[in-house]
């Protein structure tokens, strides 16, 4: 036991991982897809079946592998297979998993405090992290941070910080939105299975208008701009009363409702209504944010400048940590001790935020996204090149998505997502689905990965879908 012990105690003369991407020997898989077992393999299934008797049913699981290490662009599981990184835990592990940077922050500061709790006495890290988004976030006018744990908490201290400083209540959402699975943020969320049935009542005062979603919108792509900010201003003005009306939440571009971009001049209306009626624009861009689609806000593809940003997920390299950085008028609206929580701004997790952002400035992970697109679309476009089963290849930076259909038609069709899903499963690349009808595969690579991880896990995509 003593022995134990000592092998888990951190030595203080360690030296510390560099930055950077790191060779294989500091902890990385091998950076190649290596499939030796069905996948799921033999280890992996029996601990799933283990893990059906322990925890809940109410836990999906996309690929029941079980990991045992991942870096780079690779997950390694438990029966030695090297799975190509398509989803880095739903947009999470953007610098790559265990990134050096953020392994290296991490282990100094767990060494020296790992919990104070921000409302008992503060330290450091909590407000480095503060500033760094106060600087990186669009506009130049004075912003303040408050920091949470996860992307759901702190899209509702959103809601509550709009609500307070507008002395209003309702919250409009938009059509396929997702903002997570707490009371609030489910009825702000917008598809019913699996997030909400049967979780009734839900919360009040919050509103739903139509998002333009150019594939489908009822008229043209063209018009779906101009007619859906029509419906919007309709839904607040009209059935609402802009009077009433505290905040306008959106993400930039949709992530769980299908990696719906938004079409020109739509981000910036929706910005302007909301100004000329005084409701605090929030852009969710947990999904988006932190150098997800080459800009490191989605929102700024589209030069708007929202009143509150929301992040998590991207921000601290798989730890949880989550952010609300906005107008510091709005920000300073509520009174001390009505934000916060016990392990809001964990000291770790904004250890490894740092590690996030020092990662993204050495490796220039804006540009690598935008070359991961670069790479990637025109190996999508040209699988949906006469494969009538593909309706639509869009998004951006590393946020890329396939829309499949029923061919000759815009019918959704999940079930061809979900062969194509199962057979890049097979074949060890871990991809994901999405939207509101389940029939989207979307791409969330580690922006670190290889090129010829990323081409060899696209090759295998566009296999499974010459195959429909
Ligand atoms: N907002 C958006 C846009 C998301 O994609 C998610 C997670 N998928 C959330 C909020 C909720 O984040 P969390 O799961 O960390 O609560």
């Amino acid at each position: 036991m003593a022995a134990d012990l000592a092998t888990m105690t951190p030595t203080p003369g360690d030296p510390a991982p560099a930055a950077g991407p790191a060779p294989a020997e500091d902890g990385w898989p091998e950076q190649t897809r290596i499939v030796r077992t069905p996948i799921p393999g033999p280890k992996s299934l029996a601990r799933h079946a283990h893990r059906k008797q322990v925890l809940s049913d109410g836990l999906g699981t996309v690929l029941p592998v079980f990991v045992e290490r991942a870096g780079g662009g690779i997950l390694l599981d438990a029966d030695d297979n090297h799975l190509i990184d398509f989803a880095s835990g739903i947009a999470v592990t953007t610098v790559g998993s265990s990134a050096p940077a953020v392994v290296r922050r991490v282990r100094e500061q767990v060494a020296k405090v790992t919990h104070t709790c921000f409302l008992v006495t503060e330290y450091d890290g909590y407000v480095q992290v503060g500033e760094i988004l106060n600087r990186l976030t669009p506009g130049t006018h004075a912003k303040k941070t408050a920091l949470f744990s996860t992307g759901a908490e702190a899209v509702e201290n959103a809601v509550k910080i709009a609500r307070v400083a507008t002395h209003r209540q309702a919250i409009v959402t938009f059509g396929h939105a997702y903002h997570g699975r707490t009371l609030l943020t489910m009825t702000m969320t917008a598809k019913n299975i699996p997030y909400k049935d049967g979780f009734g009542p839900f919360a009040p005062e919050i509103y739903r208008a139509p998002l333009a979603y150019p594939y489908r919108w009822p008229t043209t792509a063209e018009r779906c701009a101009t007619e859906a900010l029509a419906a919007l201003e309709d839904l607040v003005v009209k059935q609402i009363g802009a009077n009433n009306t505290a905040a306008i939440v959106i993400e930039p571009i949709q992530g769980e409702g299908g990696f719906i971009v938004p079409p020109a001049a739509y981000l910036t209306g929706v910005a302007d209504l909301a100004r000329a009626h005084g409701i605090v624009l929030i852009a969710d861009e947990v999904q988006t944010g932190i150098a997800r689609t080459g800009e490191m806000f989605a929102c700024e593809h589209d030069g708007v400048v929202p009143d509150i940003i929301v992040t998590a997920k991207g921000l601290a390299g798989g730890l949880p940590l989550s952010a609300v950085t906005g107008r510091a008028d709005l920000m300073d609206a509520v009174p001390a001790g009505g934000l916060g929580g016990t392990f809001a701004g964990n000291p770790v997790a904004c250890a490894a935020a740092l590690g996030v952002f020092e990662t993204i400035e050495e490796l220039d992970l804006l540009a690598r996204a935008r070359q991961i697109e670069a790479l990637a679309r025109p190996v999508l476009e040209a699988a949906a090149d006469g494969n009538g089963w593909i309706g639509e290849v869009r998004g951006r930076g590393a946020m890329l998505a396939v829309e499949f259909v029923v061919p000759g038609t815009k019918d959704p069709a999940p079930d061809a997502a979900a062969a194509v899903m199962a057979a890049c499963h097979r074949q060890g690349v871990v991809t994901l689905q999405c939207g509101t009808y389940g029939n989207v595969i979307r791409l969330l690579p580690p922006l670190v990965m290889s090129d010829e991880l990323l081409l060899d896990g696209l090759a295998v995509l566009t296999d499974a879908c010459k195959g429909l």
